[in-house]
């Protein structure tokens, strides 16, 4: 293996090691996630983070397209994966801003210049995941893909439509039949992706993912889920950014909401090699924000004492949760749709991540999102529900006294406030605009680049014809 990089099995009694170029989602000998890891001798030595400055000093000038206007890839020294700087996918992604949050801080009875929040709704596509889209893409690029396709109703397929349309590289984005946020169904179909709803709920659609891209390689299909450890370190990105706005200081806290935990996962890899590289003195705290309506992650690590444990956490305990869920036919549910995930894939990255930051979990109620993303809206400048669980999360911790009124703290806005207008317009008025159908046409749309989804029976069969268009 000559490359710096390589992908290693999460399990450390497995640690099956992998060459960075091979498209895997699960260690082949265990089953386990992947970690992405560097060998950091062979790479060039950074003294210190203020390397990276000269970078954020002339980002403005760059044109798009220059490896340092992204907020991402002016930190490419701390991802290095990619072989060849040619093969980066990049839209400027990673541009948003850290903002201190006065008047909102004052709401929640914190000292003034003690809250910031991190506006990941600024990115191209207006959330987070754009951060670790580009990296995969980048991946995806390497290894030669040609198809791309996630499951998901929401962020995950707006940013992959979008960096799959700059790659020149067939999207594919399979959505359920259920609840869809028109900002960002609305996307997948702008940026031209083949988008598929099938015929049944979210965990069909993950099925059928994993049948076409994992179980059927000769179908070529380069999966985009979660499970694409290539994702979380572009994510990494987002607390690079925050340490570069606080002047390489870290803060006290992160929070974050937990979804399929991808996020608060690279956050905790992100501080372990700064530490590791000897480039920060002290890790920040972090505080991972469930819905009540879909805790997995909190009723596991705060009620039922979950652990890392050096990664030999109790996988027990995981499966007799995910059992008793099956039992009771449990659905996750809560208005914050980003967030609605009952079996978060990342899980035990999640774990090693609290570990490394000495972090909490905790869940907050629909009513506290919504009132918590009213607040971010009046007095910042607004967010998606699932985002909002943060700064819900941050007044749980200040009431209990958790979290000090003199302690800085940086809660991650994942996503932008159009993206589920729905929401702050029900809010406001009890209106409910959302429209809850199947998406078949009525008639023949007219528009030049009209992208009709395509309705399609939960049925391996129909899902392949209907992906080489043949539905
Ligand atoms: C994806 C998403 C989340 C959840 O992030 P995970 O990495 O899955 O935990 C939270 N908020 C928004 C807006 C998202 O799009
Ligand atoms: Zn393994």
């Amino acid at each position: 293996m000559a490359d710096p990089a390589f992908q290693q099995c999460l399990n450390p009694a497995c640690a099956a090691t992998y060459d960075v170029a091979q498209v895997l989602v699960a260690c082949t000998r265990c089953g386990n996630l992947l970690d992405i890891r560097y060998d950091w001798g062979k790479l060039p030595t950074i003294k210190s983070l203020s390397y990276f400055e000269h970078r954020w000093s002339t980002k403005g000038v760059g044109v798009e397209g220059t490896l340092d206007f992204s907020g991402v890839w002016r930190f490419r020294e701390l991802l290095p994966f990619y072989r060849r700087e040619e093969e980066i996918v990049t839209i400027g992604e990673g541009r948003t801003v850290l903002q201190q949050a006065d008047l909102l801080a004052r709401q929640l009875n914190m000292n003034p210049g003690k809250l910031l929040l991190q506006y990941e709704g600024l990115n191209p596509s207006g959330s987070f995941k754009d951060n670790g889209m580009t990296a995969a893409f980048t991946h995806a690029r390497m290894v030669g893909a040609k198809k791309v396709a996630c499951a998901s109703t929401g962020n995950t397929s707006a940013s992959l439509a979008m960096f799959a349309s700059l790659a020149q590289m067939r999207g594919i984005v399979f959505i359920g039949s259920g609840k869809i946020a028109l900002g960002k169904l609305s996307q997948a179909l702008d940026y031209g992706a083949l988008t598929l709803q099938i015929r049944g709920d979210f965990d069909d659609c993950l099925r059928r993912i994993r049948q076409v891209a994992v179980d059927m390689p000769e179908l070529g299909i380069y999966l985009m889920n979660s499970v694409n450890p290539f994702r979380l370190e572009g994510q990494k990105s987002i607390m690079y950014r925050i340490l570069e706005a606080m002047d390489w200081q870290s803060p006290d806290w992160v929070i974050v909401p937990g979804g399929n935990l991808g996020n608060c996962s690279a956050f905790g890899k992100a501080f372990s090699e700064l530490k590791e590289l000897g480039l920060i003195k002290k890790i920040p705290r972090l505080a991972i924000v469930n819905a009540s309506g879909a805790n997995t992650l909190n009723e596991l690590v705060s009620r039922r004492g979950l652990k890392w444990n050096g990664g030999a956490f109790d996988a027990s305990l995981i499966q007799r949760h995910y059992a008793a869920l099956d039992e009771s036919n449990y659905r996750p549910h809560t208005v914050a749709s980003a967030i609605e995930i009952s079996r978060p894939v990342n899980l035990p990255k999640a774990l090693r991540a609290l570990e490394v930051m000495n972090g909490v979990t905790l869940e907050v109620t629909d009513d506290e999102i919504l009132e918590h993303r009213a607040m971010v809206a009046r007095w910042g400048f607004g967010c998606e529900p699932a985002s909002a669980a943060s700064v819900a999360g941050l007044h749980k911790l200040r009431e209990s006294q958790t979290i000090g009124a003199d302690e800085t703290v940086v809660c991650i806005l994942t996503g932008h406030e159009l993206k589920d207008a729905n929401a702050t317009v029900k809010y406001h008025t009890g209106i409910d605009l959302s429209a809850a159908q199947e998406l078949a046409p009525r008639s023949e749309p007219k528009g030049k680049l009209s992208n009709r989804p395509v309705v399609v029976d939960d049925d391996l069969k129909a899902i392949i014809a209907a992906m080489e268009g043949r539905g």
